[in-house]
């Protein structure tokens, strides 16, 4: 019997999507062995036949994208009650990506930008679309979270595949692990175990005593670089001493830094703070304001910079979001106060 596969997509750009696709062949022989009972993207299945399956019907559900309206949180508990094994697949998905940045912005702001203040926006009053004025046009709108979440943050997950997208080797032994006799025990990150630096080609030309960098430099401001030196080397941020491998160093490979997509090595709780402080470690002054001199020039979006993939599953995240709702709840604490005081008038 073919074992019933599902592929779902949250919020998601639809690389994750087309790193099935790029399966190619391995895709066809793949099929000999599972079947696509759901695949909104590319297959006609709706989601009553989803319900209609018996609970653990489907032997996996890979499920990409960050979670971030309600009807993307029903399809995945519906597909976690169906299966017996879920994916989280892709960046997104493993640690909220980089539809997690939105974390940063409360959820007002977000409207405000989309719905009336962005330069392309043509205002229009104060509408903006919410599921109950949706209903006045018989549509339904999912309701908007205001933060995006990983999947594990919504329903158990058993097992990741990282990367934004996933490369197709990483899929491939991912697929033949899973449908192996001996899988993986719950939990793994089916990628390498090492950091990035262990699978790249330029890592031997990194001196053994170390070293240490003056300046870092954006890509886009290099004219030139070394394809043989270590790029850290050169002062491109990159992020493979704390990323995990698994990739093949494709990016290194194309003349780009790593940006740290496959996530942390096991056991570290936080991918942006080890990577900030890896490459804080690097910076060759003891001088304050030299210091900050070098990350202001090179460093123009730390944020960006180490948070990429992983800003809703961080610690910084959880800071952020527990000082939002303190300072809603005191918001909301003023106003019924005021509004007591004038009631009493
Ligand atoms: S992990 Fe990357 S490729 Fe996949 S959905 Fe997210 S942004 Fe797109
Ligand atoms: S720091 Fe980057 S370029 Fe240097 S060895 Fe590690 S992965 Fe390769």
């Amino acid at each position: 019997m073919k074992k019933k596969v599902a592929f779902y997509w949250c919020a998601s750009c639809g690389g994750c999507e087309e790193a099935v696709v790029d399966l190619a062949e391995f895709l066809l022989d793949a099929l000999e062995q599972i079947e696509i009972v759901f695949w909104p993207v590319a297959m006609d299945f709706k989601i009553e036949d989803v319900e209609q399956l018996t609970d653990g019907e489907i032997f996996a559900s890979f499920i990409n994208g960050a979670v971030l309206l309600s009807d993307q949180e029903e399809v995945v508990r519906l597909l976690r009650r169906k299966s017996q094994v879920v994916v989280a697949f892709g960046s997104c998905s493993h640690q909220g990506g980089v539809p997690g940045l939105i974390n940063t912005h409360d959820r007002q702001d977000v409207f405000d930008y989309y719905y009336h203040n962005g330069p392309t926006v043509q205002r229009n009053g104060n509408e903006m679309p919410t599921p109950t004025g949706a209903k006045a046009f018989h549509v339904a709108l999912p309701e908007y979270y205001g933060k995006a979440r990983p999947l594990n943050q919504v329903i158990e997950v058993d097992y990741y595949i990282p990367g934004c997208a996933p490369p197709p080797n990483v899929v491939k032994d991912a697929l033949l692990q899973l449908l192996s006799d001996s899988p993986p025990p719950r939990g793994t990150v089916l990628a390498g175990a090492h950091s990035l630096c262990s699978e790249c080609p330029l890592n031997e030309t990194k001196p053994p005593e170390g070293f240490k960098i003056k300046q870092f430099v954006r890509p886009s401001q290099v004219t030139h670089i070394d394809p043989d030196t270590c790029l850290l080397m050169q002062g491109l941020p990159c992020l493979g001493p704390v990323t995990r491998s698994g990739c093949n160093a494709l990016c290194i490979k194309g003349h780009m830094p790593c940006t740290g997509c496959f996530g942390p090595l096991d056991g570290v709780r936080d991918f942006g703070a080890a990577a900030l402080s890896f490459l804080a470690s690097l910076i060759d002054s003891n001088d304050e304001a030299e210091i900050q001199r070098i990350i202001d020039e090179g460093l123009p979006d730390p944020l960006g910079t180490f948070y990429m993939y992983s800003f809703p599953g961080s610690l910084l995240n959880e800071v952020l979001q527990k000082g939002r709702q303190k300072a809603r709840a005191w918001r909301e604490r003023e106003e019924t106060v005021e509004a007591q005081t004038t009631e009493n008038q």
